[in-house]
């Protein structure tokens, strides 16, 4: 009779470590996991960043072939300067970050990261090379000391706080109970949005990537949240290659080169004075954001 048990038993463990790790799962998936098609060619060498120059070199990618999203984008990042992207949703903006992090290999062109392509180098230095800030930062279930940690195996706990004031966060994790020892996550203590990304980019920062990505969160944080954390992010992209997927106009004032891609096509590139001046998609989309900001701004200042 036990023998027949034990089947069942083992059923019941798998079932409830798949359950428990569901999260966890969804999180690997999105931050590190690659479909499964990708493969590094025999010997691929792992890539060596230097000072970080990024290239895009006329690149053309469908997530199915039969349907080109990206019609052949081309764009240089000199190393340390940040590029932002912008454009109306389902433009290819995440797309692009997601060829960069080699999730797809695309059809046709070339990225390039130091002169290195991409697709010759080992995946794990490639990603090892880059850091991500995502816009909806899933915490694995665990505490908030090891969802930072995460960023570095081996980082020592004076490393882990260290970023963790880099983010701004160290005083409000101090304030917990149970500290760095504070579970997370969906069994645990529940973070607000703001509060993620700073775990998110705290554990960027304990990474120490030569190249960034950042995410915007399309969810709207408050103006303050914003603020802090917008001054967190331009600090940790000042010294490294970074792009910005931006969401909002606000974030991109400061990039070195924007990016207005519409329907997987660069339509304008400039900065932002630049393309202003153009009275171009981007200078009405600018005039557009500011006049809904100052509605969305009446109300408020109504009550108060
Ligand atoms: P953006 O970030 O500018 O909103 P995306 O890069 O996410 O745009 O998407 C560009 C296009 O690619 C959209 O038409 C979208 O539907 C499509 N797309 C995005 N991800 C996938 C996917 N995993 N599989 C198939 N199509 C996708």
């Amino acid at each position: 009779l036990a023998q027949l048990f034990r089947p069942l038993d083992l059923l019941g463990m798998v079932y409830r470590t798949i359950r428990q790790g569901a999260i966890d799962m969804e999180a690997m998936f999105r931050l590190i996991d690659t479909p499964a098609e990708i493969e590094d060619s025999p010997g691929a060498p792992d890539l060596h960043v230097g000072a970080g120059e990024i290239r895009f070199e006329d690149v053309r990618f469908g997530y199915d072939p039969e349907r080109e999203i990206l019609h052949g984008v081309s764009f240089t990042i000199p190393a340390g300067r940040t590029l932002a992207i912008v454009g109306p949703t389902g433009a290819g903006k995440s797309t692009i970050a997601r060829l960069l992090f080699r999730f797809y290999d695309m059809q046709s062109g070339r990225i390039t990261i130091d002169g290195q392509d991409i697709a010759q180098v080992s995946q794990h230095s490639l990603r090892a090379a880059i850091g991500i800030v995502p816009q909806d930062m899933v915490l694995f279930n665990d505490t908030i000391g090891y969802n930072i940690a995460y960023g570095r195996e081996g980082a020592s706990q004076a490393e882990i706080e260290a970023a963790a004031r880099g983010a701004s966060i160290h005083d409000f994790i101090v304030s917990l109970p149970q500290g760095y020892d504070t579970r997370v996550g969906e069994r645990g203590l529940k973070l607000s949005g703001g509060e993620k990304q700073r775990v998110a980019i705290a554990r960027t920062l304990l990474k120490d990537p030569p190249v960034l990505i950042l995410d915007e969160a399309t969810s709207a944080l408050d103006s303050r949240t914003e603020a802090s954390i917008q001054a967190v992010l331009r600090e940790m992209a000042r010294r490294r290659t970074t792009i910005i997927v931006a969401h909002r106009l606000s974030t991109v004032v400061d990039a070195d080169e924007i990016i207005v891609l519409e329907a997987g096509r660069i339509a304008e590139r400039g900065s932002h004075a630049g393309l202003l001046a153009q009275g171009g998609v981007y200078a009405q989309m600018w005039a557009r954001q500011a006049a809904e900001q100052e509605s969305a701004a009446l109300p408020a200042e109504a009550e108060a």
